[in-house]
């Protein structure tokens, strides 16, 4: 057999789209403070180095494509997008505001390079390998974005440097080089770890949403689709509890089919399941309190549970439910009751004195059933009460 888990996470691999431009436009802020600080700092340590104009107008660039970055940024959270075709085309937004600044920084290589002034060479080259270093967490979840970034500023002052021709010079543009590939090759590992756990968290993902629907899974009746006993069990000890903290009576119906083994004897046993299911049903619709729960506990054996219900409320709801079952008119020529099914019930409270813990009310319901059972079946009788409270 196929599985699931795995299946819905390999297929969710050209996905992981979502997360990732999300996670790179949550992370764009922290970017685009530190461009604009190192940038107008750097421009700062240039003043005197590189003529003015050229100084200033790198400057507007690099606020230009910041501020255009910031705004797309704004569009990106107001447009809050989910489906994948809206996301592709905000990666490219994403893309290209990664390539501007790239092609800012890298342009800062040639033209705020001093010939001149070894030192404010070393602090462009430092400034410049900063930003690369800076900008492998942030850009490397999204594909391309740090290749964007990184190659326009690593080209040109390398070029820069070896172009100067002497020795050290060359060996720094080498050095720019080697650093360059380097982050680029971690870039893609970064990239690598955050699909690998995107994967994981997807992976995990699945793994709870199948656990959840086993949960609640194992809490239904595979043949009539109400809950089964286990549920009931559940439901029963958790009401027992807010009886005792809140003192509000609840209480508990069983129900059981009349001759049910002579339906099976006469129209066979698909037939007989297809009668415990339209019964089943019938019950589960006939409850309109959200609290109230039905499950079926036994073969043809039902329970109700019925919270914030005395007694008397609960004996009006049971009535409801046998006139519910008894309009379906199901036929049960073999029945010594009538000529159509009907059922017996047993109602117990809470409230009763003889009803000292959950079990007790069980037992107390069993008995006012086995009660109806005896005294002709098809009615109803209340715990304590021994009177019929209706017979058809
Ligand atoms: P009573 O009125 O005293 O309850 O008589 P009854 O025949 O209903 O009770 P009994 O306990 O003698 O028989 C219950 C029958 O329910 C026997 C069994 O074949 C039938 N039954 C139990 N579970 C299922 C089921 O899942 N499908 C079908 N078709 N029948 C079932
Ligand atoms: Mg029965
Ligand atoms: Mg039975």
């Amino acid at each position: 057999m196929d599985n699931p888990v795995r299946q819905s996470a390999d297929s969710q691999d050209s996905g992981i789209l979502v997360p990732q431009i999300a996670q790179s436009f949550r992370q764009l802020p922290i970017s685009l403070i530190v461009n604009l600080a190192i940038g107008l700092i750097l421009a700062a340590v240039l003043w005197n180095a590189v003529p003015t104009p050229v100084l200033l107008t790198w400057s507007g660039l690099l606020i230009a494509v910041t501020g255009a970055r910031f705004l797309t940024l704004q569009a990106f959270r107001n447009a809050a997008p989910r489906s994948e075709s809206d996301l592709a085309s905000w990666t490219k937004y994403f893309l290209a505001g990664a390539c501007a600044a790239g092609v800012v920084w890298g342009l800062s290589g040639m033209l705020l390079f001093d010939p001149g002034s070894f030192p404010h060479q070393v602090v462009l080259a430092f400034v410049l390998g900063g930003m690369m270093a800076g900008a492998v967490p942030l850009l490397s979840p999204v594909s391309h974005a740090y290749w964007c970034f990184a190659i326009p500023i690593v080209v040109p002052i390398s070029i820069r440097m070896m172009w100067m021709g002497d020795r050290i010079h060359l060996v720094m543009g080498l050095m720019m080089v080697i650093f360059g590939l380097a982050m680029l090759a971690t870039s893609v590992q970064v990239q690598r770890l955050f699909r690998d756990s995107e994967k994981l968290r997807r992976e995990l993902f699945s793994v709870i949403e199948v656990e959840q629907a086993l949960e609640y899974l194992v809490r239904l009746d595979s043949l009539t689709g109400i809950p089964n006993r286990r549920l009931f069990e559940e439901e029963l000890s958790k009401e027992w509890a807010r009886t005792k903290r809140n003192h509000a009576p609840f209480s508990l119906i069983m129900a059981d089919i009349d001759h049910f083994k002579e339906y099976n004897d006469h129209y066979g046993h698909p037939a007989g399941d297809l009668c415990l299911v339209e019964v089943a049903q019938a019950m589960h619709h006939a409850l309109s309190r959200p609290g109230d729960v039905v499950a079926r506990i036994g073969g043809e054996e039902f329970a109700f549970l019925l919270p914030q219900t005395d007694l008397s409320g609960a004996i009006s709801v049971a009535e409801q439910i046998r006139e519910r079952i008894l309009a379906l008119n199901l036929p049960h020529e073999a029945s010594p009751v009538a000529s159509h099914v009907t059922l017996s019930f047993g109602v117990s409270s809470s409230e009763l004195t003889s009803v000292s813990s959950a079990g007790e009310l069980i037992r107390t319901s069993d008995i006012a059933l086995y009660e109806a059972k005896r005294c002709g079946r098809n009615q109803i009788v209340a715990a304590r009460k021994t009177a019929s409270v209706v017979v058809a």
